[in-house]
């Protein structure tokens, strides 16, 4: 079995370039939702391997529910094809994909996009629902929710109290 190239960078063949090739196509495709992120920095690209010149591609949807997995899936076929590469999308949904799996820069950028990062799921609040949603825009943490849901399920309204600025909080699972 090829190991993922999380797991594995070394250099050995042209086919370990083109898994290169594969990869950083897939991971570089932008979340149709959040289109500032990319699935990589979201976490949910779990695995690529080539096999006879086809990328096998290894997703874990985000939201089970959310309309965007398939949207995200089919982006990350077009991506491939474009750059020459069939595709298959193997959906992996275990282990589940949690909001912990958001990289830095991709909670950086969701933050400068004006969308709360989500509270990691190790702080103790998260476990009793009662987070502490910092405001993207002044890092006040005088805020208050509006509505479970914001401009998608997956986000929910929220507005500070300190610049009265609404903002899209990224819920964590
Ligand atoms: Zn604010």
């Amino acid at each position: 079995m090829v190991k993922s190239l999380m797991k594995e960078n070394q250099h050995k063949n042209g086919s370990v370039n083109d898994q290169e090739i594969a990869w950083s196509v897939a991971s570089n495709v932008l979340d149709p939702e959040i289109p500032c992120v990319t699935i990589g920095e979201l976490g949910i690209l779990r695995d690529l391997e080539l096999q006879d010149g086809k990328a096998i591609v290894s997703v874990s949807p985000t939201y089970s529910g959310c309309p965007a997995v398939l949207a995200i899936e089919l982006a990350i076929e077009a991506a491939l094809l474009k750059a020459g590469f069939k595709t298959s999308i193997n959906r992996v949904l275990s282990p589940p994909w949690t909001t912990d799996w958001i990289s830095e820069d991709g909670r950086n950028k969701l933050k400068d996009y004006g969308i709360a990062p989500p509270v990691k799921a190790s702080s103790k609040m998260a476990l009793f629902g009662n987070v502490e949603v910092k405001c993207p825009r002044c890092s006040s943490q005088d805020t208050e929710k509006l509505s479970e849901f914001g401009s998608t399920a997956c986000k929910a309204q929220y507005r500070c109290n300190s610049c009265y600025e609404p903002f899209d909080y990224f819920k964590c699972i």
